[in-house]
């Protein structure tokens, strides 16, 4: 298989892997005063967008893809979430705000997302870059069914399943309570302590 590229060149290739949906369509708002580039529109916690002196504007609000924010369960590093569910409970929480009703607490919902790829049902919940540490919890990756549960510093911050979504539940409240990682007393089906492994993210 050969890839042929704009430039002219050709790469040979056993696999080719396609990605698209990811580029913001953020070039119209330039000369709005607000701060944005090509990964999206920087925003507050609570999903105003800023304006290029880092102050926000509270008339304007950004959800979904589009919208880089300062995420509670993360450090408050300023992160875009690109899942369909996020799009549509960050849409909520901006839409509220604007109609002036007055959260009680900033938007942090925990990001989730699930897809179906070539008959494999994946589901995940929390974000798993930047983990240092993980373990399978559940099932055997041998049978392609099981639940790796990722770690940072000592804290659990994502699981993902393959065909075992029925666990997903119990580990997105231990990310979302930022629970210790390995996790203490959590249900799992090994019969020993769980192996730490390194997670292959860092
Ligand atoms: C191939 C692919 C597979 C995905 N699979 C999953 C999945 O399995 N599970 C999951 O949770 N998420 C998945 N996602 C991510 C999910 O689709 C996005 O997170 C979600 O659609 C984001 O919603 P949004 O409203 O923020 O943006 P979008 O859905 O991108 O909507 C933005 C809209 O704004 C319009 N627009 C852009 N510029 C302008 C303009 N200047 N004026 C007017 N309109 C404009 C665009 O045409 C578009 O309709 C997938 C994404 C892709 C690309």
């Amino acid at each position: 298989m050969r890839a042929h590229l704009a430039d002219g060149t050709a790469i040979e290739a056993d696999v080719a892997v396609t990605a698209l949906g990811a580029v913001r369509n953020t070039e119209w708002l330039a000369g709005s005063g607000l701060s944005f580039d090509a990964g999206g529109v920087d925003c507050d916690v609570d999903g105003h967008a800023l304006e290029v002196d880092g102050q926000p504007d509270l008339a304007i609000a950004a959800a979904g893809d589009v919208a880089r924010f300062p995420h509670p369960l993360y450090g408050r590093r300023r992160i875009a979430v690109e899942h369909w569910g996020h799009a549509v409970a960050q849409g909520v929480h901006a839409g509220r705000m604007l109609a002036g009703d007055k959260p009680d607490r900033s938007y942090a919902a925990l990001p989730a997302f699930w897809s179906g790829q070539a008959g494999v049902t994946i589901k995940s919940v929390g974000l798993t870059d930047g983990a240092d540490s993980m373990t399978i919890a559940h099932g055997d990756t041998a049978a392609g069914r099981f639940l790796a549960l990722y770690g940072r510093a000592g804290r659990c911050i994502a699981a993902v399943s393959v065909d075992c979504g029925r666990w997903l539940p119990a580990y997105a409240a231990l990310i979302a309570e930022n629970a210790p990682f390995p996790p203490k007393g959590a249900a799992t089906d090994r019969a020993g302590p769980l192996k730490i492994l390194a997670s292959g993210l860092t």
